[in-house]
């Protein structure tokens, strides 16, 4: 195709492509820029088990697929705090929940505060973000907005557009790809973007595109091995959550699709109760899966966009989700705690300059860590009070001696959603220490009732799956020492230590 049909195929203006800097990498000079677009794709509550790069057992995403067969896969990324608010505020900040006060649901972000998108635009960034957002207050450092207000509606939300609230119709997740489009296309050309493409799927209540209501519609998909897990060796906290997929608290209080909910919830209420579980995970998974569909096609969208516009070489694309979700591992689903499946979250990378493709790092990184990297790629200086670690260097193969081989985690909605107990642990390649501290120590915490305190010791090299609490095994007793010695170090470093919460070494 020569430039003239690629201009009329592609729709562009001719004039728009003329513009310096329009072609990937050129500046104003015509000499490559070192400053790379950023386009940063975020869903809520994807799980890396439902990606096919991630060896899913359930569902294929090509278009996902393609971000880490062109680019890496980090298969360690792990959450700070597993919530969506709090996870937010993290990644914008590069600052644990305590440091940038979201601590929990309830929370409103100090929208005065540090972000990466406010040192963005300082640096010469044409920055925006569209989508959710969930951060209660407005958003401040982006140059373009139009976000769902609080969770937005999967179909015909309203949006605001710089404090516009207009309504829009249809799907949601092809409304923001959408926009997002638009902004690609009419933003300005002479400066570096970062956009934020930020979805509402696949959040409870899982409402899937109707194009997608066949897919599965013939198949069982497959029930994670310990989908009836009976919770022996383990502590009370997980016994006491209520994130159950059966007929009782469950998955029926948070899926709907219009009349389906109460047909399938009589269909099934005469079964006995292991029936119910497995016809209310398939009720579940398909509707999760189909919401997944839809991200993973509007993904190829804008990668496509991309590719034809001459974008690809100089744009970093990274897709994520704001933290893990059980689905039906452990019988549950949601997520809060500290065990894998909620506290991974997925993270692939495209960037041709510096991404060798089908690369796979196994590093411990985590939320806190992004905005260091967008600042560390846009060649803005890094504040010394950001808390994480820029992930350049591992995007190009190269990893720091000195990298970290710990990390920290926090829950603090004591009982708040789904009797979930407050909790604190570490985590390292191999072992999962959690500390049930059993007393509510925030705001919305304060109302409820203290619970006895708790550890759950999990070694992963065994026991992937954390079937197995081996705290109180002499075999791990130099073990438990150690990571508690770690936990109290990182407690201290991170700042976090101030709760009059003592660990006793021993
Ligand atoms: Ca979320």
């Amino acid at each position: 195709m020569n430039r003239r049909d690629f201009l009329k195929t592609s729709g562009l203006a001719f004039g728009a492509l003329a513009l310096p800097g329009c072609m990937e990498g050129l500046n104003l000079s015509g000499k490559s820029s070192q400053r790379p677009n950023i386009l940063f794709i975020m869903s809520d509550d994807h799980a890396a088990q439902a990606m096919s790069c991630y060896a899913s057992k359930i569902n294929k995403t090509p278009n996902l697929d393609r971000i880490a067969n062109e680019g890496i896969r980090f298969d360690n990324c792990f959450c700070t705090n597993s919530i969506c608010t709090p996870s937010r505020a993290t990644i914008l900040t590069g600052k644990y929940s305590h440091k940038n006060g979201c601590l929990t649901l309830s929370d409103r972000f100090d929208a005065t505060q540090q972000t990466f998108p406010k040192l963005l635009q300082k640096a010469g960034y044409h920055t925006a973000v569209i989508g959710k957002w969930h951060l209660k207050t407005e958003p401040t450092g982006f140059d373009y907005w139009n976000v769902l207000p609080g969770q937005g509606k999967y179909f015909d939300p309203v949006m605001s557009e710089r404090r516009n609230f207009s309504p829009y119709e249809n799907y949601v997740t092809d409304i923001i790809t959408d926009l997002a489009l638009d902004f690609l296309k009419t933003r300005p050309k002479d400066k570096p973007f970062c956009l934020c493409y930020h979805h509402k799927a696949p959040h409870d209540m899982w409402e899937y595109d109707k194009k997608h209501a066949h897919l599965y519609e013939d198949i069982d998909i497959p029930e994670p091995d310990n989908f009836f897990d009976d919770y022996k060796n383990r502590g009370r906290a997980i016994k006491r959550a209520t994130q159950k997929i059966g007929m009782e608290e469950t998955v029926f209080l948070h899926g709907t699709q219009g009349d389906q909910f109460d047909n399938v919830r009589r269909e099934i209420a005469d079964l006995p109760p292991e029936q119910q579980k497995r016809r209310a995970y398939q009720y579940f998974i398909k509707a999760y899966l189909r919401c997944v569909a839809s991200i993973d096609e509007n993904t190829g969208r804008v990668l496509n966009y991309l590719d034809e516009t001459g974008l690809k070489n100089n744009t970093i694309v990274i897709y994520t989700s704001d933290q893990g979700c059980f689905l039906g591992e452990h019988g549950l689903f949601d997520k809060r705690f500290m065990y894998e499946e909620s506290l991974r979250m997925p993270l692939i990378v495209r960037y041709p300059r510096e991404v060798k493709p089908g690369s796979v790092n196994d590093d411990i990184v985590l939320n806190v860590d992004f905005a260091e990297t967008f600042l560390d790629y846009a060649g803005a200086p890094l504040p010394s009070d950001m808390q994480g670690r820029s992930l350049r260097p591992l995007l190009r193969g190269k990893r720091p001696k000195n990298w970290r081989t710990s990390m920290y985690y926090r829950y603090w909605m004591h009982g708040a959603h789904f009797n979930v107990a407050a909790h604190f642990g570490v985590r390292t390649k191999r072992y999962k220490l959690i500390y049930y501290y059993g007393l509510p120590l925030n705001a919305k915490g304060a109302k409820r009732r203290p619970t006895p305190p708790e550890w759950e010791l999990f070694d992963l090299k065994k026991d992937l799956r954390e079937m197995n609490n081996v705290y109180r095994d002499p075999a791990y007793r130099a073990v438990v020492r150690k990571l508690k010695t770690e936990l109290v170090r990182l407690r201290r470093e991170l700042e976090d230590d101030n709760d009059g919460i003592v660990i006793d070494v021993g």
